[in-house]
């Protein structure tokens, strides 16, 4: 088996662009040279991300199913529901999209949250946008079963996307595809990235990603960053999915939870709340490259790529590649803290 024995369906522009961040790289002394790989702007569809990624493997089953209603899952401010708002809008299909109440929510944010960034976006694209009280889980909810229940009740043909694709068999396929074009673009620009830097919350970005580079004996290059501030359940649902994956495309690596770094030291207070270091590292990527993170996940990422160069924890002289997943479309909702 192979990845492209798997339908796809293009929602992206392509290959993601790689940028080098020069700038940054000399803001924290010229140790080590910084690019991202960013799907931030991989697509048209409402400002891109990572899961139109993920669910180019996705959207073949529901376009030769028959499903008529695209139903998913995730926080108030979720990146996923938008851009499962964008496909189905694309795809003309309905939308229903279950938004929980996943992080403590500032008082001063409070009166805004549930009406800027992500979620106002999804209501422009005609999703049917239910707020549910339900707090942070990474895993398969009720209130989303019910939600299915309910649809099919009404005799709609509902097709579920569980939170961040991840719990869906396809889920990782996208970002094996996401290190051949890693590789490719090394050739292209003669560099070869010693480290890869990711973001880690449902899993599925960080397990296509190690099973992508474990096809070259590469993953252990791959750094995640916890942003779900239940690292264990986000590594053992790394290496679960990570496992899959691997069998879907002929991997023939056992990986086991020490395959999988994830490193737990930025996530705090919690999912979907900035620290410090979160602020501060949004605003040296945006002020020495114009380019944007947001305080949930992309800036707890930058975040620990900054802490790691400044601790010398990377050698001196490598190539460090950031992926840049996207996300920024939800800055609005934390205006209080710029
Ligand atoms: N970065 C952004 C911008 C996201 O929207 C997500 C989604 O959860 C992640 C990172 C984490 O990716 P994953 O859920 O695949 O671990």
């Amino acid at each position: 088996p192979s990845l492209e024995q798997y339908k796809k369906y293009q929602l992206t522009f392509g290959p993601s662009p790689i940028t080098h961040f020069p700038n940054l790289s000399k803001a924290l002394g010229g140790k080590v040279n910084i690019y991202a790989k960013r799907e931030d702007v991989n697509s048209g569809l409402a400002f891109g991300g990572n899961k139109l990624r993920k669910l180019e493997y996705i959207v073949p089953e529901i376009l030769d199913g028959g499903y008529d209603t695209l139903v998913s899952i995730g926080g108030i401010q979720s990146n996923q529901t938008r851009m499962v708002a964008a496909v189905a809008a694309k795809l003309g299909l309905g939308c229903h999209l279950v938004q929980e109440n996943w992080v403590p929510i500032p008082e001063q944010e409070s009166l805004n949250y549930d009406k800027v960034g992500n979620i106002e976006l999804s209501r422009i694209m005609g999703a049917d946008v239910r707020l549910n009280a339900a707090g942070f889980d990474i895993g398969i909810r009720d209130s989303w079963k019910d939600a299915l229940k309910a649809l099919e009740a009404e005799g709609k043909k509902p097709y579920p996307i569980p939170a961040g694709c991840s719990e869906h068999k396809y889920g990782g396929l996208g970002f094996v595809g996401f290190v051949d074009e890693v590789l490719q673009q090394e050739k292209e620009l003669g560099v070869k990235f010693d480290k890869i830097v990711v973001c880690a919350v449902t899993g599925s970005t960080m397990a296509g990603i190690v099973v992508g580079f474990a096809k070259y004996g590469r993953h252990h290059d791959v750094i995640g960053i916890d942003a779900s501030f239940t690292p264990a359940k986000t590594k053992q649902q790394v290496l679960r999915i990570a496992r899959s994956t691997g069998s879907l495309v002929g991997l023939d690596v056992e990986l086991t939870l020490d395959d999988i770094y994830l490193d737990e030291r930025f996530a705090h207070p919690c999912y979907g709340i900035p620290n410090e270091g979160t602020i501060e590292a949004i605003k040296l990527c945006g002020s020495t490259e114009g380019c944007l993170t947001d305080p949930v996940y992309e800036g707890k990422s930058m975040q620990g790529l900054i802490y790691k160069v400044r601790n010398d924890e990377f050698e001196k002289g490598a190539n460090v590649l950031y992926c840049h997943l996207g996300g920024a479309p939800v800055l609005s909702a934390y205006s209080s803290y710029f």
